[in-house]
């Protein structure tokens, strides 16, 4: 197993602003805890973060103005800063991988998993993870890293990406140790 340590959307618009949810500001600690083992593990973190172009982006039509590229709202809140070392990928659509350069990235690390993280479960995250599958990567959500806006629909997302893509659906705790095991 060569996984990535993937973290979508935790921006500050996502946690504490415009599209701000109490289940994002849950997973933090989680995440963190999953970042800092990644990075003494040496797999590698990337960040797939929302960078919308202000009247531009259909999806703000739905949504609302959020994650404006080039404003503090965009950036990855302070909690989980990206280090150097790790990886930045900036979209404009749900999934990570439309038009931007995460499938190259994913390639030259040599990634086969992905762990995915982050928010939300039933839209980034399912649209990132549907073009995982298609690329063939392994899948892994930890259940208590990853929210929706509305709490209620994170079980019913979760049950989505383990029936449709095959995605193993851990903890973060069980996680931690699985990849202390395999990767000593
Ligand atoms: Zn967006």
């Amino acid at each position: 197993m060569k996984p990535a340590l993937i973290v979508i959307d935790m921006l500050n618009d996502f946690v504490y602003g415009a599209l701000a949810s109490p289940g994002s500001r849950e997973i933090v600690p989680n995440i963190k805890r999953l970042i800092a083992k990644a990075r003494s593990l040496r797999i590698p973190v990337v960040y797939v973060c929302d960078a919308h172009y202000k009247d531009v982006d259909w999806e703000l039509k739905l949504w609302g103005p959020h994650a404006l590229a080039g404003t503090r709202g965009a950036e990855v809140i302070d909690e989980l800063k990206p280090e150097q070392g790790d990886f930045l990928v900036r979209k404009r659509r749900y999934s990570g991988f439309f038009q931007t350069d995460l499938g190259i990235l994913l390639r030259e690390l040599g990634a086969d998993t992905l762990i995915l993280t982050g928010i939300d479960t039933s839209i980034c995250v399912s649209h990132t993870a549907a073009d995982a599958f298609y690329r063939g990567y392994a899948l892994i959500v930890p259940r208590d890293a990853v929210a929706t806006f509305d709490p209620k629909d994170n079980e019913q997302a979760i049950s989505y990406l383990k029936k449709v893509y095959g995605a193993e659906i851990t903890t973060t705790d069980e996680l931690i140790l699985k990849l202390e095991r395999k990767l000593r």
